[in-house]
């Protein structure tokens, strides 16, 4: 499929048969403080990272609330990325944009959260488009896992459904998290997430846990030690990118757009084989190697096509892809 800001050529896959992707989560201001810089009320949220790194694969099709406080160059940003659809942005009129703020330490690996305000967030949640009810590849971002469940009936034609979770959803919504992983194809969660969820520390231990709720695969990020995917068929690893400290600006955003440079793969190519997978697992960590480099979603939307490939090629070298 055409598109103005796609990396056509950096994969050893079969000729693409692009499928629509839909991503559903938080659009939302941020307030980030690191050791060195700050940025103030920026554009951030779960959806809005995932279409930025997505889109420079694929088109995105988002689906997702926002209140009329949304500044206007943040809807533009968005509009700025090409190949994200949308038309399932609802605004709510005297609304409250969901906004967060959070500080990172020294080491920029720790992140403590210094507010949450879920403003329409909280609200119902919001109805994915009839036009967009033929997607085929579905994120759904962090959230109530009974909200999940309930987008994901929206989504009839979908081939492969992904959820991302949080400790928070694991300690209050277990039953429903269950639930949702019967619904599932894949979970993405980090590694202290996944043994809060099944009691075992072991990665791929955990991981062949959680299959057994229902889903084909599990996708558990070790942080800086990269990820492992536990699949049915077999288990694929990747290492994190080898950033240097000065590469590091700010890390928000980088597991929403692991998640969007993995979900875009599987959907340009229309398949979630376990090669594809391995594929999408170096898809993903070369978008939130760009997304670290800056503030919001700049470095993941400025790096050019010509980046995104060469930084591919190196890394599925490296990580022997
Ligand atoms: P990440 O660094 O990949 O964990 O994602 C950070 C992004 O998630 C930020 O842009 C936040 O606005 C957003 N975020 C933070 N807390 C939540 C939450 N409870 N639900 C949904 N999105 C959140």
């Amino acid at each position: 499929m055409a598109h103005a800001n796609s990396v056509a050529d950096a994969s050893s896959s079969a000729p693409a048969a692009a499928r629509p992707l839909l991503v559903t989560g938080t659009i939302g201001i941020d307030t980030v403080e690191t050791p060195s810089a700050r940025a103030d009320r920026v554009l951030g949220g779960s959806a809005a990272y995932f279409a930025a790194a997505a889109s420079r694969l694929t088109p995105v099709r988002l689906v997702g609330v926002v209140g009329d406080d949304l500044p206007a160059s943040h809807r533009s940003t968005l509009e700025g990325l090409g190949g994200v659809d949308l038309r399932g942005l609802e605004t709510r009129a005297g609304g409250k944009t969901f906004a967060w703020g959070g500080k990172y330490l020294l080491n920029l690996n720790e992140r403590e959260t210094l507010f949450t305000e879920l403003g329409v967030v909280a609200e119902a949640p919001p109805r994915v488009p009839e036009v967009f009810a033929d997607s085929e590849f579905v994120f759904l971002g962090n959230t109530h896992p009974a909200v999940q469940a309930g987008l994901l009936e929206q989504v009839p034609s979908r081939a492969v459904a992904v959820a991302d979770t949080m400790d928070l959803w694991i300690n209050v919504a277990h039953d429903e998290l269950v639930h949702l992983l019967s619904k599932v194809d894949g979970i993405v969660l980090n590694d202290s997430e996944a043994a809060q969820l099944t009691g075992v520390r072991n990665a791929i231990t955990a991981g062949r846990r959680i299959l057994g709720y229902g889903p084909t695969f599990a996708v558990v990020k070790k942080g800086e030690h990269g990820a492992v995917l536990v699949h049915r068929d077999g288990v694929a690893v990747v290492p994190a990118f080898p950033a240097e400290e000065d590469m590091v600006v700010d890390p928000t955003g980088a597991g929403d757009t692991f998640a969007g440079g993995f979900m875009a793969h599987l959907a340009r190519t229309g398949r979630s084989d376990l090669d594809t997978l391995q594929e999408a697992l170096a898809w993903g960590t070369v978008m939130a190697s760009f997304t670290i480099g800056a503030f919001s979603l700049d470095g993941v939307a400025r790096a050019t096509p010509a980046d995104l490939a060469e930084r591919y090629r190196r890394f599925a070298r490296h990580a022997r892809v």
